[in-house]
């Protein structure tokens, strides 16, 4: 009897109607806020496919699909709505946190997003497979039919799904020389390929680009995953903040403001005073971050947004983030397990009726108590 874990699993994380509010109207100047830009690089971990290539463009990974898998981390962490499958907003007056900061659209109605990521870049050639590769036919025609209890838990919806991340010394499954039927070739990028891009951001309170940094760069050893195939075992990235630039406060006097980077601002347009002085009593904020390397400004910057998120939206700060049950399972399900043994149950363990109402244990049962128990995880 062989024990394994299935692809995906949940971050219970549930929709919090209480944490919405009117969304910032776009036609307002709101000088308090911050704009500017982020500079990333994404680095594939495994073998990642794109949705397709452009050769005149020279894009490989789109925009779109970046921002829909930093905007399901986002909304996971924030308890926001889940429109994909969960409950969603409902009225332009009353958003979530990802609503308000990533657009919403609901029946013809319209809340522009303050949020735009960019197309993913190479930045050197060969990064991509020249090999045509397939999914085995039976991989895409496994088990159409839901299996309700991997889905539902008395009763109510399991949360955000999101799948693991597999072994990247392992060969993807299901994964074929040969051309099926009337299917077209993977467009894959190989593992260990650096590519770039921006992401643009407008009138950010400082929890909301706190959250927005926190779910494109995540944690140490955490990792996004992108692209099609992500069950078999394609689309880990990491994503790294490189740079960050923002729009001076004063930038509707000033004909000639542009985006700066954050190490030539002086503290004042930075606007972290406060919580570089809980950190540094009795001592002066300026001196400390005009002394601060080009280095230190970008993590301090970073860590003090990440705190503000975790203490406005959760009450607690950052260092305290593991006593958040949805966090603890957001920290499972992006982290790598290089032991897991992960793939679908068999047609014949669905058909199994001894399966009929098993259900999915939770990333806390996966995980194991003490960590690497099994006796949770799926058998056949
Ligand atoms: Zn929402």
């Amino acid at each position: 009897m062989t024990e394994f874990v299935n692809p995906y699993n949940f971050v219970r994380s549930e929709y919090d109607p209480k944490k919405t509010h009117q969304p910032l109207p776009h036609n307002q100047l709101h000088t308090k806020h911050y704009s500017g830009r982020l500079t990333c690089t994404l680095t594939t971990v495994s073998r990642v496919t794109t949705e397709s290539l452009d050769w005149k463009k020279g894009s490989c990974i789109y925009g779109s699909s970046l921002k829909g898998v930093i905007r399901s981390v986002a909304e996971a962490l924030s308890h926001s709505c889940l429109p994909l499958g969960g409950k969603k907003c409902q009225r332009a007056d009353s958003l979530c946190l990802c609503c308000r900061m990533f657009g919403w659209l609901d029946k013809g109605n319209v809340y522009m997003g303050r949020v735009h990521i960019g197309d993913a870049k190479p930045q050197g050639s060969g990064w991509s497979e020249q090999s045509a590769e397939y999914i085995e036919w039976q991989a895409l025609s496994g088990p159409k039919a839901r299996h309700r209890p991997f889905y539902n838990s008395g009763g109510q919806a399991r949360g955000r799904k999101f799948y693991y991340h597999h072994d990247p010394s392992k060969p993807e499954q299901k994964i074929t020389k040969t051309k099926p039927h009337g299917q077209d070739k993977l467009s894959i990028a190989k593992a260990n390929q650096v590519f770039s891009f921006a992401a643009d951001f407008a009138d950010l309170t400082r929890p909301e680009l706190g959250l927005l940094l926190y779910a494109l760069q995540l944690e140490d050893g955490w990792f996004h995953k992108i692209g099609k195939a992500k069950p078999l075992g394609f689309g880990t990235v990491k994503i790294v903040i490189n740079a960050v630039e923002l729009l001076p406060p004063n930038r509707y006097e000033d004909w000639d403001a542009r985006p700066t980077p954050l190490e030539s601002l002086p503290l004042s347009a930075v606007g972290m005073r406060q919580s570089l002085i809980s950190t540094a009593a009795n001592a002066d904020a300026e001196t400390i971050w005009n002394g601060f390397s080009t280095e230190e400004r970008h993590i301090r910057f970073i860590e003090a947004h990440v705190d503000e998120f975790f203490q406005q939206h959760f009450g607690v700060s950052h260092q305290q983030r593991d006593t958040l049950s949805h966090w603890r399972d957001l920290r499972h399900l992006l982290r790598q397990h290089p032991g897991y043994n992960i793939h679908y149950p068999t047609q014949g363990w669905f058909n199994d009726l001894a399966n009929k109402s098993v259900g999915l244990p939770n990333p806390e049962e996966v995980e194991g108590n003490p960590p690497g128990d099994r006796s949770k995880w799926l058998k056949e």
